[in-house]
């Protein structure tokens, strides 16, 4: 039996945020309902390929999935739980947004399924959240993770932003602070990087200017020092937990589904998949996507992968099959993200070719350089390569 890590795209927010080039945005609640509709049309139309699979992890991921209703999320958990094998400790993910929940609400998602919550927190300084067009302050965050607490989730990320503009190292030690107090069991914390196409990218001269590199590395150490003292340790090169808390979804990722046990699926708008050697992304049109699932037309939709004649008019795009060399690239640029490495001896069962003789000679430089270390069969970047890693990472693709 394979086992699949689900994703789920809700692509709907209040309001748009500066700097977010996510497919997401504001709709009416008519949209939204609509698009619920096609969204589980979806989830029951694949799930006949899908009869020799167990789901292990559900990420629920936009956009901000806690806008709709509490009812609807259990609507989508109960639509895979009727049509797939779920594992009865499958990690199930929420993306959620302060602002967009009450009491009420926490206890019916608890009561769903949901076990995990991934709370957008970003910054600690009202003035910053305002900047990045945040649609809540910072003691909108502390009442929504309180009453999460008390409605009994025990397994919480917030989600942080460094090197925003015009922000200082002490501000950023504040936020960092005021996280770690709360003890949550995961903290994400990514330096903002500024998407061409954002408002942010647009009106740039008009912002107060980011942080440069050199600070925005010291940010990075002291995130990791501070963490750190509080419990976290570095799993990823953005990501800390409490030991046993890992973001399950993500890690099978990083590892590219730790060697082909599991595989990828995404439901819904602008979502991709990958099974086995195929991978493919739906249509970010969300008139196409309604239009498909609504009339839920089999003609219209049924691309298998096999059937290329009807391709075009799917829902799924971009559908492609990934070579042995493609699937090397990722073994490296994803596994090198985790901390633990990546193993020679998982690269040649999976390949049957050797990682030395495939990247001998990159291998080589970033290990002479100090900026990757090998020990057994692992390799790693080090903590000098981790301030680097963009470059390392690419010099594998
Ligand atoms: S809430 Fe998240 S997805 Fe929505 S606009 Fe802001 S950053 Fe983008």
């Amino acid at each position: 039996m394979h086992s699949i890590g689900v994703y789920i795209h809700i692509p709907f927010c209040v309001q748009k945020c500066v700097y977010c080039d996510f497919l997401s945005g504001p709709a009416t609640r008519q949209r939204q309902q609509e698009y619920m509709q096609a969204l589980l049309r979806e989830i029951v139309w694949e799930s006949k390929y899908y009869t020799q699979y167990v789901i292990k992890t559900i990420f629920i991921g936009g956009g901000t999935p806690s806008i709709l209703e509490a009812e609807e999320i259990a609507e989508i958990l109960n639509c895979l739980r009727a049509h797939y094998q779920m594992d009865a400790k499958a990690e199930i993910t929420l993306e959620m947004n302060p602002g967009t929940v009450d009491r009420n609400k926490l206890l019916k998602l608890k009561n769903s399924g949901i076990n995990r919550l991934s709370i957008g927190l970003q910054s600690a300084d009202n003035a910053e959240l305002q900047m990045l067009g945040r649609i809540h302050t910072y003691e909108d965050f502390l009442w929504a993770y309180h009453q999460a607490r008390e409605v009994g989730f025990i397994n919480i990320n917030i989600d942080l932003m460094s090197a925003l503009p015009g922000q200082h190292m002490d501000s950023w030690i504040r936020t960092l602070n005021k996280a770690v107090a709360l003890q949550p069991e995961h903290i994400s914390a990514y330096s903002l990087i500024i998407e061409d196409g954002t408002p942010l990218y647009e009106n740039r001269d008009a912002w107060d200017p980011v942080p440069d590199e050199e600070e925005d590395r010291q940010m990075y150490q002291q995130t990791k020092q501070i963490l750190a003292e509080y419990g976290y340790y570095r799993y990823e090169i953005s990501n800390y937990a409490k030991v046993g808390y890992e973001c399950k979804h993500n890690c099978i990722y990083w590892q590219r589904g730790v060697w082909h046990t599991t595989d990828f699926v995404g439901f819904g708008l602008g979502a991709s998949s990958t099974v086995g050697n195929w991978r493919w992304k739906n249509t970010e049109s969300i008139k196409r996507y309604l239009l498909v699932f609504q009339k839920h037309n089999a003609k219209l939709y049924d691309s298998r992968l096999t059937d290329n004649s009807s391709v075009g008019q799917s829902v799924k795009e971009e559908v492609v099959r990934l070579l042995d060399v493609e699937q090397m690239e990722e073994f490296m640029f994803l596994g090198l993200r985790m901390m633990e490495g990546v193993s020679k001896q998982e690269f040649m069962a999976s390949f049957a070719e050797s990682m030395d003789k495939r990247y001998g000679a990159a291998l080589q430089k970033w290990i002479q350089l100090g900026m990757m270390v090998q020990s057994g069969d692992i390799v790693k970047l080090t903590e000098q390569g981790i301030d680097v890693s963009n470059t390392i990472l690419s010099s594998f693709v």
